[in-house]
């Protein structure tokens, strides 16, 4: 996640905020820097700060959404720029907030954006490993093979294999595969995930394919 914001102490605040609710977030404090940065890395979703001291935010959007096809970008305005939003629509921004917002409205935005934001071909099907997921049926196949799958297995193996190579937090399994309002005991994450790992052993997937982060949450690797 790419945070553009030129008020360093808005900006190391919001990616304080994001990374204690489990995203990596750099911040880039000028149009010129993000679109530097963007050259290193696709990020998955650039907030974005309209008044920015060198190029205008909306050339910014519209740069990066010539490079960035499938990367969601929300545009931060002040109420004196409301006009703005609209341009920065055009020019191929995803949504807007309003400075000053709560904290709570920008993550569940982001939360809905990002359970959105994939390419339509990646939409239907997913591949990993041995693994290719059939999105749009809920079927999984390794090696070909499908397997029997329970539905919050079906959505727990999607929610991890969609982020394939990085770590999904406990609470963003929770929240994504359960309820947004869990509460309590996780405990019945860890029996699905260990059911997962067996059916997917069974089928020839290496046990390694899913690792363990004893207290933050799993990853499904790439390579293995
Ligand atoms: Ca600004």
């Amino acid at each position: 996640m790419l945070v553009v914001e030129d008020d360093p102490a808005i900006g190391s605040e919001l990616v304080e905020a994001l990374a204690s609710n489990g995203y990596q977030a750099v911040l880039a404090t000028t149009g010129g820097e993000a679109l530097e940065r963007v050259r290193d890395g696709v990020p998955d979703l650039v907030l974005l700060d309209l008044g920015l001291p060198d190029i205008d935010g909306v050339t910014v959007c519209r740069r990066l959404r010539t490079t960035l096809p499938f990367t969601v970008i929300v545009v931060l305005t002040a109420r004196s720029q409301e006009f703005e939003v609209v341009v920065a629509l055009d020019a191929g921004a995803d949504d807007y907030l309003t400075k000053p917002f709560r904290l709570t409205e920008l993550l569940a935005r982001l939360r809905a954006h990002l359970r959105r934001q994939t390419s339509p071909q990646e939409e239907r099907s997913l591949s990993v490993g041995l693994l290719r997921l059939d999105l749009p049926a809920r079927r999984a196949y390794v090696a070909g093979e499908e397997l029997a799958l329970r539905p919050k297995e079906f959505d727990l193996l999607a929610a991890l294999a969609s982020h394939a190579g990085e770590v999904v937090t406990r609470e963003q399994l929770m929240d994504d595969v359960w309820d947004a309002n869990w509460f309590g005991p996780t405990k019945t994450l860890d029996v699905h995930v260990f059911a997962l790992r067996r059916k997917l052993t069974e089928h020839g997937e290496d046990p390694q394919r899913i690792t363990t982060l004893r207290g933050r949450g799993y990853r499904y690797e790439i390579d293995v």
